[in-house]
């Protein structure tokens, strides 16, 4: 009997094991999934709380209600991976041999990394809504801002979703305006890129909406220190930007554990990757997926759930002694919340930057544009992740390869994709 080992039980983890445990029969697989934690949070959902638009109880549910049975949940931390033992050894000293393991243990947040981001105001006017308790404590600021400078920073890439601090720029924009505050308000976007968003179309459509919503676009700024308590994000080449309430997204790396792992983790602690089969290149029976691995495309829900599909049958295919499958393309897409009921979608892979039209095909949602029809896509997404995308059924009409078919400029390509 294969033992197949999952370590991480978030969208990754558990999608890869719910799809897996109805690939194999019991006795033909036994399925283990390991999470230091019960709680699963719907990470896009942690946009809404600030703006009062969703609260901590819509979007998390217990861990293990999500695998299907015959999945054997553990619930405990993952201490290291010894590769060449073949064997996972858990924080609570117990060990796990397996015949394929599954790295989904997504990225974290690394705030420490920044001189000063949680010294003084941190959590007081220095806030973060990657977290949780940041969402929810950045909910009571904004409640209590009246005017002022509001920036909100990106320390470093690769963060997760590289799109979701521009969506809170929009939906700030959108929530001052309707508390009757904006024009009290500066409101600042801070990157360490050299435009809004990395993909020429995208960032040109992206600036173009920060600019029409009179959002400051500051680009190149390489956040070196965050100095709470005077109000200040100071940047490596000594360039100072004020503020009043920062929104930082700090820097991200692999999980923790991954850099215990002799030789699994690169200097970040993600794992190094094919980018078309998911196999990692440390060792054949290692797979990777999610933010865990090192690839050059977002850190995104979507392009876990692409790359699932993927590394599922090439899961199978290794166990069975067979080639593998070298079909994942890089396919990424998000919808983007503009602000004001509306959200845009883009969708792109490691060639195919964003391009306008629809998707999935000719008829289908609108592609670069912003439009109602859209936002209530990304409403629903919500609802689809949770019976849909988690479960390990397929969304109709939604494949991990990119669509071409319903796109215009199509002759456009680029190289690298790295978000
Ligand atoms: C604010 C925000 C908005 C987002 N919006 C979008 C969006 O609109 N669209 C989109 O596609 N994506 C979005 N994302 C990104 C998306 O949520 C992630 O890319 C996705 O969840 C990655 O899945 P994963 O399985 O790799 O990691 P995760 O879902 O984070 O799961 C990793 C799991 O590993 C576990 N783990 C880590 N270390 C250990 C250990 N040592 N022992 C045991 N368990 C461990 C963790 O507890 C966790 O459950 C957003 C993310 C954020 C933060």
């Amino acid at each position: 009997m294969h033992r197949i080992v999952i370590l991480g039980g978030g969208t990754g983890g558990t999608l890869t094991a719910n799809r897996l445990r109805k690939a194999y029969r019991q006795d033909e697989a036994s399925v283990t999934v390991v999470d230091q934690d019960d709680t699963h949070l719907y990470q896009p959902g942690l946009l809404f709380v600030p703006f009062g638009l969703a609260r901590p109880d819509d979007i998390t549910r217990p861990r293990g209600r999500q695998l299907h049975d015959g999945i054997e949940y553990r619930a405990t931390g993952v201490d290291r991976v010894e590769t060449e033992r073949r064997e996972v050894v858990l924080e609570d000293g117990s060990t796990l041999g397996y015949d394929a393991l599954v790295v989904a243990t997504g990225s974290v947040l690394a705030p420490e990394e920044t001189d000063g981001l949680t010294g003084p105001g941190w959590m007081e006017r220095v806030f973060t809504f990657y977290t949780l308790d940041g969402a929810v404590g950045l909910e009571q600021a904004l409640q209590r801002f009246d005017g002022g400078r509001l920036v909100v920073n990106v320390v470093d890439m690769p963060i997760k979703c590289p799109v979701a601090p521009l969506e809170f720029c929009f939906l700030a924009d959108w929530y001052l305006r309707e508390r009757g505050i904006r024009d009290a308000v500066d409101l600042t976007y801070v990157t360490p890129l050299d435009a809004a968003f990395t993909m020429p179309i995208a960032a040109q459509r992206l600036g173009g909406m920060l600019a029409d919503r009179h959002i400051t676009l500051v680009t190149e700024f390489n956040t070196g220190a965050v100095d709470g308590a005077g109000g200040r994000l100071i940047s490596y080449d000594d360039r100072e930007i004020g503020f009043d309430l920062a929104v930082v997204v700090p820097a991200h790396n692999g999980a923790p554990c991954i850099a215990r792992s002799p030789g699994l983790g690169d200097e970040l602690g993600f794992v190094p990757t094919d980018q078309h089969t998911l196999q990692s290149s440390v060792a054949p029976e290692i797979f990777a997926v999610g933010d865990a691995a090192s690839l050059p495309i977002s850190k995104a829900g979507s392009v876990t759930h692409f790359e699932g599909e993927v590394l599922v049958e090439n899961v199978q295919r290794f166990l069975a002694g067979e080639p593998l499958d070298a079909s994942y393309d890089g396919h990424a897409n998000c919808f983007i919340e503009t602000g004001f009921h509306k959200a845009m979608l883009i969708d792109f892979n490691y060639d195919v930057e964003p391009l306008p039209g629809h998707f999935p095909g000719p008829v289908g949602l609108p592609l670069m544009q912003e439009t109602h029809l859209n936002h209530l896509g990304k409403l629903m997404f919500q609802w689809l992740y949770w019976h849909t995308l988690l479960p390990g059924r397929d969304i109709p009409g939604v494949h991990s390869s990119m669509p071409m078919s319903g796109k215009r400029q199509p002759s456009e390509t680029r190289e690298g994709a790295a978000l």
